[in-house]
């Protein structure tokens, strides 16, 4: 059964009109199931109903056949979302004969619901006119069935393939940044074409070849990621041209007539297109039909070539007004090459809330709503609203929604306005307790480093996205230009420089890490001790940066264990020798961790006498206690900032640190969420690190609140189950408060 079930998903896949893939489905169903009838209904929640889609076996002439939710064994098996399996239906209580679809002849009932995503989208039903107990082998033939086409049905329901509503529907995404945005999409399909590639000679034959190895490189890394991505899906054809394209480029014939190519002193671009244009018409001349047609393949591919040698130019973008940017996959190091100014909203189609892309949406504070699905082709150019709040997308809203949401605008503004008022002055609850506010920086290269003077100094400074944007190692020369800058800007404050934290979901262009769980491997520290030369590098760059203003503290990511931190300890050591042999009046920084791997939350208690101070990453923290991959959609409602462990665990390390002395921050996003950060000051923290759009808001709210309601909130917190009731506990507190415009409805 279980190769009769594959090739009918196969045969299915190959279909390009759902309709007729929906025919055919029922119709070898019957076949593999030896029954007479098979019918598959979709629900239209805005109706109610369930509508008759396609059938074999039914009297059915392509007139609409509507069935309420409420009624009968098909509306049973939707209501409930379970299996329903009967000898003799009529007997069942919730039966009812329906005349027009000429079911009297049939006994027997099999029905299994169509969930995607936990949505019942639809019924599939097998009947046969004897009385027959479909068995158990059958009716998981049935569910198994029942979930591909789940996938072919959201599918094709987001390429508007048809339509069951009848009023505007919003798109749902994952909320990553807050804001309204109201403007035009632009989706980047301005795919560089082989015939525009005019000749032209290299004026550097060296950096050329460097530059299409860099973008065959590039190409390869992004078929094996897309080959990945889609292993799941049906449509095997889909998966095997990645897999010719990876065998093209790795072709030794290929590499050489393009090297060649640009020995002859051709421009790479320019040896791209003729050497793909040779192979493509040697492909196109061959006898063989399947051959025959590779030669389109072979162009495609080197569109693919050509869009990486264009990309590894780092072009900056640039639009005519504004835009709500459309990606297939936001990356952090995308967002920091196109100004703030040109972006009102990001939509991504891949990733979640606390991917780094989200996060620097958020330091950025463009409205951003991740993991949607969509048709690309449909929305370029057209005016819509993005609601970062709720994560909903309206696409040519109507004029009435387009009011409504620039009252929200507006009401944004006159919020931003507020809490703007007093943001020059240190943090003080309504009761007077001091919390320090610190800035996470270094996201975007760092035209924000300036912006916060009102903050006591910077908690976290990433330093990943300068090498993020680099075709090579920034030199330690650089490095030190760059880190100078930043203290200089908070002379008399605190700057905290994490070393290199690469891997995960930030990969460098000019080192492609393949591995099957990134986050779990080659990450940073662990990469940085593997490339003692890059840590020290960077290390003593930090140190020369801060001669003058002798303000730098360093923090070391993704420590899991005491040998990763007593080797990083031997190698600052080192560097400090180093440079202060040149220069005697570096001061010697304080070292801290972050405390991002759950093992840190046992081992503190021993290395604290190592270390000055600890930073807590709830980002990873929440994803590495819970299991869950921040960046993927699929888990978003499993990564709860909020999840009672965080919490639980968050209060266990503010004891364990203020027991040991050991001064503690929160670096992770939950310190600038607005009720994040009020939370963590009731469980204890007086230091926490956000982006700088969340600065005046939090300052806000901790000038509004005394420490003594949060201590509260926080105890209360810790005994509840479920992160959902810690949520609405403190939003209710917001709105007692009067804070409900830091949150709105919707937002986690
Ligand atoms: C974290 O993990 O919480 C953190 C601050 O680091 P990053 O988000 O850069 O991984
Ligand atoms: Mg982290």
């Amino acid at each position: 059964m279980l190769s009769q079930l594959r090739d009918i998903v196969e045969q299915v896949s190959r279909v390009e009109n759902v309709h007729a893939a929906l025919q055919l489905l029922v119709k070898q169903t019957c076949l593999a199931m030896h029954t007479e009838c098979c019918t598959i209904y979709l629900a239209n929640e805005e109706m109610q109903r369930l509508e008759l889609m396609a059938t074999q076996g039914l009297r059915f002439h392509g007139n609409k056949i509507h069935i309420n939710f409420s009624e009968g064994l098909v509306g049973l098996v939707k209501r409930s979302a379970e299996p329903l399996n009967l000898a003799e239906a009529s007997k069942h209580p919730n039966f009812k004969y329906f005349s027009q679809l000429g079911e009297e002849v049939y006994q027997s009932f099999l029905g299994t619901p169509i969930i995607h995503r936990k949505q019942v989208l639809g019924v599939l039903v097998v009947q046969q006119k004897e009385p027959r107990l479909f068995d158990e082998m059958e009716e998981s033939f049935l569910v198994t069935l029942a979930a591909q086409l789940a996938v072919i049905i959201a599918h094709a329901q987001t390429q508007g393939q048809w339509r069951l509503e009848k009023t505007q529907q919003a798109i749902r995404g994952i909320p990553a940044s807050s804001g309204v945005a109201i403007g035009q999409f632009w989706w980047d399909n301005s795919q560089p074409l082989l015939s525009d590639v005019s000749p032209a000679s290299a004026l550097d034959i060296e950096r050329e070849q460097e530059w299409l190895l860099l973008a065959i490189e590039a190409a390869l890394t992004d078929f094996r990621r897309m080959r990945k991505k889609l292993d799941s899906e049906i449509n095997k054809d889909t998966l095997a041209i990645f897999d010719l394209f990876t065998h093209l480029l790795n072709d030794p014939m290929l590499r050489k007539d393009l090297k060649a190519q640009i020995q002859k002193g051709d421009r790479a671009d320019w040896a791209v297109r003729q050497v793909v244009e040779t192979y493509s018409s040697r492909f196109a001349r061959m006898s063989d039909t399947y051959l025959r047609e590779r030669a389109q393949d072979v162009r495609e591919l080197g569109q693919r070539l050509l869009y990486f040698l264009h990309n590894t130019e780092n072009e900056q973008q640039t639009f005519e007004q504004p835009v709500i940017l459309v990606v297939r996959e936001l990356t952090a190091s995308l967002l920091a090459s196109i100004p703030k100014d040109q972006l009102l909203a990001v939509i991504s189609l891949e990733g979640a809330a606390n991917s780094h892309a989200a996060i620097l949406s958020r330091a950025l504070g463009i409205p951003a709503v991740m993991g949607v699905s969509l048709n690309l082709n449909t929305i370029n150019g057209k005016q819509g609203i993005v609601d970062g709040y709720s994560g909903k997308i309206l696409i040519s809203p109507s004029r009435q929604l387009l009011k409504e949401y620039r009252a929200l605008a507006n009401e944004e503004r006159e919020l931003a306005n507020m809490v703007n008022q007093r943001i020059e002055e240190p943090a003080y609850t309504s009761d007077g307790e001091r919390i320090e506010v610190l800035l996470n920086a270094g996201l975007s290269a760092d035209a924000n480093i300036a912006v916060n003077q009102g903050v006591d100094g910077v908690g976290l400074y990433r330093t990943e996205i300068s090498f993020l944007l680099q075709h090579r190692f920034p030199s330690e020369e650089e490095q030190t230009h760059q880190y100078k800058s930043v203290m200089a800007t908070y002379p008399d404050k605190r700057v905290v420089m994490r070393s290199l934290d690469i891997g995960g979901d930030k990969a460098l262009p000019y080192l492609p890490i393949e591995e099957d769980n990134p986050f779990l491997g080659w990450r940073g520290i662990r990469f940085t001790l593997d490339h003692p030369d890059i840590f020290l590098m960077q290390i003593r760059a930090m140190m020369k940066a801060s001669a003058e203003t002798q303000n730098l503290s360093i923090l070391l990511p993704m420590v899991s264990g005491a040998q990763e931190l007593d080797d990083a300890l031997l190698l600052i050591e080192q560097a400090y020798s180093e440079v202060v042999a040149i220069n005697a009046s570096i001061a010697r920084p304080q070292v801290g961790i972050m405390i991002e791997v759950p093992s840190m939350l046992y081992l503190l208690p021993l290395l604290a006498d190592k270390i000055d101070f600890v930073s807590v990453g709830t980002n990873d923290l929440t994803q590495y206690l819970l299991a869950v991959d921040r960046n993927n959609s699929r888990v978003s409602n499993v990564y709860e900032s909020m999840h009672p462990a965080v919490i639980m665990a968050l209060d266990h390390i503010y004891q364990t640190c203020k027991q040991l002395k050991l001064p503690v921050c929160i670096c992770g996003e939950l310190a600038g969420d607005p009720i994040g950060s009020l939370l963590l000051v009731g469980l204890g923290y007086r230091s926490l690190s956000m982006n700088t759009s969340n600065v005046a808001k939090v300052k806000y709210l901790l000038r509004h609140t005394r420490v003594d309601e949060l201590e509260s909130l926080a105890s209360q917190a810790l005994t509840q189950p479920y992160g959902n009731n810690i949520y609405a506990m403190m939003q209710d507190f917001f709105e007692l408060k009067g804070f409900s415009g830091f949150i709105r409805a919707g937002k986690k």
